[in-house]
């Protein structure tokens, strides 16, 4: 892998490696691009098999935060940290306090908050040793899943021109925080959700209150449906998939759900699949907390208003990528790269 890497103009401006012996904290804070303003992204706390992955997932994560965030017109840059360790077993308040005055030392470069594997409640415990948090008071995951549920109304009214759920078969990879709560927007409006998860107790409870149906970790590939929803982890687009899947659309809450994001985007669009780009589609959980950098709250309504407008933003990214017969992806990427640009 490389690490200053070729994109001109593009590559990382800070990656640092935190070891604390005391804790045995290892983290990787990656820095992407601080044009628009301060770093901001997620820590994600997983039991990477190897240093090299990690770092890797940190500088990619990290990458698609500046796009999500310019798309989103918001006033911060991109950046992201991961914990290699199991979250369960290994995320104790002392490592998390390291981890918190890790993020300090860096003097606001970057802001850290909630992701895979760290919850609000070790965001909370990480901000007694950092002012560089947000989305400590307000659940961003609700408006993750209100804007991926705008990126869905989207690309079903670009590919079927009409933007009914009704009837609509939708595939749910992952019902964590931001699935759970997105099959229950979906069922609302009519639509026949079948979902998948790890976690038995997540799929008891989908079960239970909406009476989805269930596939199993390799099954929901070959579900047939309209839509699929990546909503666990990333990378659920990889040359093993991509020849699997039976949906008209590709639109979910997971950051980086294209394996390889060009070839991948590339093999979706000769598909002829319709894929909703990821940073644009869950972007609604940044624009109801990052806010909190600069100071700024907004009320509910005022949210509502800005998370809908993700609707829009897909839609107009769909539409310049059918005109210029290119995959969205790369369309949404060169829109964001300019706004970085522009600001430069
Ligand atoms: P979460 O940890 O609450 O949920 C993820 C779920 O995926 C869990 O229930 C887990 O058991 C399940 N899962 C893991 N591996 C799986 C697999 N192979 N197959 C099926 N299920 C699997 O996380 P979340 O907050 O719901 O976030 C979901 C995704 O959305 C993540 O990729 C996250 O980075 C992204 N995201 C979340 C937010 C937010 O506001 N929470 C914002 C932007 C992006």
């Amino acid at each position: 892998m490389e690490i200053f890497e070729t994109d001109p103009g593009f590559g990382h401006e800070r990656v640092t490696l935190v070891q604390h012996r005391e804790t045995g904290l290892r983290a990787v804070i990656a820095i992407h691009d601080t044009t628009l303003g301060p770093a901001a992204g997620g820590c994600r706390m997983w039991p990477y098999p190897n240093d090299r992955q990690a770092l890797a997932d940190a500088m990619r994560l990290s990458k698609a935060m500046t796009w999500k965030n310019a798309m989103a017109d918001m006033p911060l840059g991109g950046g992201k940290a991961v914990i290699i360790g199991n979250p369960r077993t290994e995320g104790s308040a002392e490592l998390l306090h390291a981890f918190g005055a890790a993020v300090e030392s860096l003097g606001g470069a970057y802001w850290t908050a909630e992701d895979v594997g760290v919850g609000l409640e070790a965001i909370r415990i990480v901000r007694q040793t950092c002012r560089y948090t947000f989305g400590v008071d307000r659940d961003p995951s609700p408006w993750t899943a209100r804007g991926t549920l705008m990126a869905i109304l989207a690309s079903v009214q670009h590919v079927f021109d009409d933007d009914s759920l009704d009837g609509r078969r939708i595939a749910v990879q992952g019902v964590g925080n931001v699935g759970g709560q997105l099959v229950g927007m979906l069922t609302e409006r009519g639509a026949h959700c079948v979902v998948s998860d790890v976690n038995e107790t997540a799929i008891a409870a989908m079960v239970d209150q909406y009476g989805v149906e269930v596939a199993g970790i390799d099954e929901i590939f070959d579900v047939p449906c309209d839509v699929f929803a990546p909503c666990a982890l990333g990378g659920a687009v990889d040359d093993d998939t991509i020849g699997r899947l039976k949906a008209a659309i590709i639109a979910g809450s997971a950051n980086n759900q294209l394996a390889d994001p060009h070839r991948h985007g590339e093999l979706l669009h000769e598909a002829g699949i319709t894929f909703a780009p990821d940073f644009v589609a869950n972007s609604g959980g940044m624009l109801a907390v990052g806010g909190e950098i600069h100071g700024v709250d907004h009320t509910d309504a005022e949210l509502t208003e800005m998370v809908d407008g993700i609707r829009t933003r897909v839609n107009a990214i769909l539409r310049r990528a059918a005109a210029a017969d290119r995959p969205p992806a790369e369309i949404a990427t060169a829109m964001a790269r300019d706004k970085v640009l522009a600001a430069r």
